[in-house]
C-alpha cells in the first residue's frame, strides 16, 4: 500500500506521475513527493509505525517507495537526554538525536541514501551516483555495494582522508573534482543528463530528500509521540532541516503528535553561511559563498535548498547562527568529554551554535532543545588532531610512570578538569 499521489512542484504546483526527475517542466522549480493524507488518517498510527522494523523503514508510508531495498539497518539511530551536557549548559531538558552512529557509515545521509537507492532499483537503474562533500558518497558506495549496483561517486579534491578512503573502500569509482562542492554539483547535473544514471541527489533528489523525514520522525516518537520545542539542525546543501519540519508538520497533520510549535534552527560555519546570512538579514535571497571551513561535510556555498530552510526556520520561529572553527573544535570536545560522543565538524557546528543561541536567550534553558548530530568524528581526524596533545610515552616501569605523576603533580586530576572546564583547552590528564 502506497499513499503516494506524485510529485508536484513546490513553486508553481506542477504535476507529474512519479519518475526519476527533478525540475519543474513549467517554471524549474523543484518537485516535491505529494501523498494522500486523507487516505493515511486513521490508518497510519502509532501503533502501526511502533509495529515496524527498527530501522527507518518503519516510517514507510511516509517514503515514496513501495519495497525497500537497502537500508535495512539504517535509521533508527540513539535519541538521548544529555543530562551532563545540560548540567554544564544550565539546561535541564536537553537531548541529542545521534546519528554519529548510524549504519554502515555512520552518518545522516544512510536515510537519504536508503531511499534513493531503493527508488533507483525501482525505476530499473543499473547504476548510481552522487555530488557529495565526503560522506554521502561514503553511504552510497557503502549501499551500491550492499545492492550491487554500479557506483560513481564525485567529491572536491581536498576532502578528509577518512571520508576519501571511506568512500574507496566500498569499490565505487571514485572521481575527484578540482573545485568547490558547488562545481562538483554542476558536473553531476550533466553527467545524470548524459549518462543517464541515478544520481542520488541530482535526478533522484526528490525521493532523496523524503529520506532526511526519518530524523524527524524519530525524534518526535523516541522523545514519546512529543516534539521538542526547539531543534537545532546543521545546513549544508538543505535537505535535512525543512525534512525534519515536514516530518514533525506531518504528525501533526495526522495527529500522532500534538503541535507545540516546533522551532527549527540553522546551523553554519562562519566560513560558509550563506542561509545565516540570509536569515540575520531577513530577506529569503541566499547569496552564494566560497567555503573556507574545517566544517567541510557542511561547506556548500551556493545550497539547492536554502531557500527551503530559510522559509522553515522563519515559519517556525526560529532562527540561525554560525559558529567558527575554534568554537567548533571547542565543541566537538565538549560534546565528547560530557557525552562520549565524538562528532565531527558538523555535529560540533550544531553544538556550538545551540550555545550561542541558549546565550542570546533564543532559546530559553528550561525548555525542551534537541541537537542534531550528523555525522563521525573518526573521520576526520584532521578537525582535532592539532589540538589535542599527544602524550609523551615512558618505558614500562613503575618507576617512570611515578616520576611522570610526580611532573603532573602540581595539578591534580581534579584541578585539571577544573581548568580545563575554565578554559576549554587541552590538559593532558592521566
Ligand atoms: C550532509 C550533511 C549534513 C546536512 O546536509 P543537508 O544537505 O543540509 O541536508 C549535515 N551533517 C552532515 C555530517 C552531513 O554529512
Ligand atoms: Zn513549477
Amino acid at each position: 500500500m502506497s499513499y503516494v499521489i506524485g510529485l508536484k512542484c513546490k513553486e508553481c504546483g506542477h504535476r507529474v506521475p512519479v519518475s526519476p526527475v527533478h525540475v519543474c517542466q513549467a517554471c524549474f522549480g523543484p518537485y516535491e513527493v505529494e501523498y494522500d493524507y486523507a487516505a493515511m488518517k486513521g490508518k497510519v498510527t502509532r501503533e502501526s509505525i511502533a509495529a515496524g522494523p527498527k530501522s527507518l523503514w518503519r516510517y514507510k508510508d511516509f517514503l515514496p517507495v513501495a519495497e525497500p531495498k537497502t537500508g535495512f539497518f539504517s535509521g533508527f539511530t540513539p535519541f538521548r537526554k544529555a543530562v551532563r551536557l545540560g548540567k554544564e549548559l544550565g539546561c535541564s531538558d536537553l537531548w541529542i538525536k545521534d546519528d554519529s552512529c548510524n549504519y554502515p557509515t555512520y552518518s545522516y545521509k544512510e536515510r537519504v541514501v536508503s531511499v534513493a537507492i531503493s527508488k533507483a532499483i525501482e525505476f530499473g537503474f543499473d547504476t548510481v551516483g552522487c555530488a557529495s562533500t565526503g560522506n554521502l558518497a561514503n553511504s552510497t558506495a557503502a549501499h551500491a555495494a550492499m545492492a550491487g549496483l554500479r557506483c560513481y561517486v564525485m567529491i572536491p579534491h581536498d576532502l578528509e582522508q577518512g571520508k576519501v578512503l571511506g568512500s574507496l573502500i566500498f569499490g565505487p569509482t571514485m572521481v575527484r573534482i578540482r573545485g568547490t562542492y558547488d562545481d562538483v554539483n554542476r558536473l553531476c547535473t550533466e553527467i545524470a543528463d548524459k549518462y543517464g544514471w541515478a544520481i542520488v541527489n541530482v535526478n533522484l533528489r526528490p525521493y532523496y530528500t523524503e529520506g532526511a523525514k526519518t530524523y524527524g520522525f524519530e525524534i518526535a516518537e523516541q522523545f514519546g509521540w512529543r516534539l521538542p520545542q526547539h531543534t537545532v539542525v546543521p545546513t549544508a546543501g538543505g535537505t535535512i532541516l525543512p525534512k525534519i519540519y515536514k516530518a514533525y508538520r506531518e504528525f501533526i497533520e495526522l495527529g500522532l503528535v500534538e503541535d507545540n510549535g516546533p522551532k527549527i534552527y540553522s546551523a553554519q560555519a562562519a566560513g560558509c553561511n550563506p542561509v545565516v546570512k540570509a536569515i540575520h538579514k531577513g530577506i529569503d535571497i541566499i547569496e552564494p559563498q566560497k567555503p573556507n571551513t574545517i566544517a567541510k561535510s557542511i561547506a556548500i556555498g551556493n545550497p539547492a535548498d536554502g531557500y527551503y530552510v530559510w522559509h522553515a526556520v522563519k515559519d517556525s520561529g526560529g532562527w540561525g547562527e554560525s559558529a567558527t572553527d575554534p568554537e567548533i573544535v571547542a565543541a566537538i570536545k565538549l560534546l565528547a568529554r560530557t557525552e562520549g560522543i565524538w562528532t565531527e565538524p558538523a555535529g560540533g557546528t550544531t553544538l556550538a551554535v545551540a550555545m550561542k543561541l541558549i546565550q542570546q536567550g533564543r532559546i530559553p534553558k528550561n525548555e525542551s532543545i534537541v541537537v542534531s548530530i550528523t555525522g563521525n568524528g573518526l573521520k576526520t581526524l584532521e578537525a582535532v588532531q592539532n589540538d589535542l596533545v599527544q602524550p609523551e610515552a615512558i618505558e614500562a616501569k613503575i618507576s617512570e610512570f611515578d616520576e611522570l605523576l610526580a611532573r603532573q603533580g602540581s595539578q591534580n586530576l581534579s584541578e585539571a578538569k577544573a581548568a580545563d572546564r575554565a578554559s576549554r583547552k587541552p590538559v593532558s590528564v592521566i
